[in-house]
């Protein structure tokens, strides 16, 4: 059984195509194509899909729950306690409604960290997406919790055995909440078994007092900067550690709707990473600090954020597509070509629509998505998702259950 979008744009090419679909792959491009289950493609763009390389996805259960309130006491008093009252089942709706934003929001594969993982997989796979999942990797200094993470990790990894689009990767924290021991171990680990690295790196300018000595050459001396690693924010760093991120060939995930919300003090120099060259990607972070999953609105953040000093031609439009599109997560999409893995979104077009690309950047929002395509299965067709409304009433239900447990 073949799919087949009919008469779309394709960014990047004249004209009007018909691409046909064919066992989780593009199959063909042309014009006059046949094909089983036929999607009008007329008026709308066929991109990839979006690639958002950082998140907490179960978040999306706190979204609106503690908002505009100082850093320290947004996390001490709000989300580390009601955190604490998580339970596995909360993770797999929270995880689901997340799942569903972004489908519905035109992303197809996201970089996740969080706890009670065997979940939110089981919940990325009866959602059809794609995803790279770490376990949070946080021993606080304390020897027990150092062995407890260990072992969370390893019966993750191992929970994760047989699920083709789910790939599991390390998750220390961050320097300020793992040991050196512990950050030492998980970058063994991540060599030895080739895995990625998921890290949050120089967030707040106090990650960075702290810290004695430079954050970047601390990690890199611990073997935990290179190309397996996604490195979240990378806001305080000075152009040095940004030339080690370059060279060790980290992807960054620039997260600025989270950095402005949590008011972390400044916006990352994107100037210097684009002149040193460090790979570049867009992560919305989790919802308690966006409070979406719409990466049409961080890209247009993203893109306008830079310009603010004055040069206008900082972070242009094609720059920030390709940051929402790169495969850094090396699903086997990122590109409409044929034989690459069908990810792929039809996005209804602006009007007028001069410029595709400035379109998606600029003018539209996740709502002009109106199919998303996973691994070659429609999984939203003309904006509806199967299983929508139980996922909301399930979400709805222990959302208002954390937060009447905190009162
Ligand atoms: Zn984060």
């Amino acid at each position: 059984m073949s799919i087949l979008i009919k008469e779309c744009s394709i960014i990047g090419r004249e004209g009007e195509w018909d691409v046909r679909i064919k066992d989780g792959k593009i199959d063909e491009i042309g014009e006059s194509l046949d094909g089983d289950d036929i999607l009008d493609g007329k008026g709308k763009y066929l991109s990839p899909g979006f690639i958002n390389t950082h998140t907490h996805a179960a978040m999306t259960l706190l979204r609106g729950y503690a908002d505009d309130l100082p850093l320290d006491k947004w996390l001490n008093e709000k989300i580390w306690p009601l955190e604490g009252k998580l339970t596995a089942e909360d993770v797999y709706w929270g995880t689901k409604l997340a799942c569903l934003d972004m489908i519905k929001s035109g992303t197809v594969a996201f970089n996740d960290m969080y706890f009670f993982m065997d979940s939110a997989a089981q919940a990325v796979e009866d959602m059809g997406m794609k995803a790279t999942l770490c376990y949070g990797f946080l021993d606080m200094g304390d020897e027990d919790k150092l062995e407890k993470e260990k072992d969370s990790t390893l019966k993750f990894i191992k929970d994760l055995e047989g699920m083709d689009n789910i790939k599991p990767a390390v998750g220390p924290h961050s320097v300020y909440t793992v040991s050196q021991e512990g950050l030492q171990w998980c970058s063994e680990l991540s060599e030895k078994m080739d895995i990625p690295i998921h890290i949050h790196i120089a967030e707040t300018e106090k990650e960075i007092n702290d810290m004695e000595g430079s954050v970047v050459e601390h990690l890199d001396r611990m073997g935990l900067l290179n190309k397996r690693t996604i490195a979240a924010h990378c806001v305080w760093l000075n152009k040095a550690e940004i030339d080690i991120l370059a060279k060790e060939n980290v992807v960054v995930s620039h997260c600025p709707v989270s950095n402005m919300k949590l008011g972390v003090g400044k916006p990352m120099d994107y100037r210097s990473m684009r002149e040193a060259g460090v790979f570049m990607s867009l992560g919305t972070d989790g919802c308690a600090s966006n409070n979406n999953l719409d990466m049409f609105e961080e890209a247009k953040i993203a893109a306008i954020l830079h310009k603010m000093k004055g040069d206008t031609t900082l972070l242009p439009a094609k720059e920030t597509y390709e940051m929402m599109i790169r495969d850094t997560l090396h699903t086997g999409g990122g590109a409409v070509e044929e034989g690459k893995s069908a990810d792929l979104i039809l996005i209804q077009k602006g009007v007028p629509d001069h410029q595709p690309i400035s379109d998606i950047v600029y003018t539209l929002n996740g709502c002009a998505v109106t199919d998303t395509i996973i691994d070659g299965e429609v999984l939203m067709r003309d904006r509806e998702v199967e299983g929508e409304e139980e996922i909301l009433n399930k979400a709805s239900y222990h959302a208002n259950k954390l937060v009447s447990e905190m009162i």
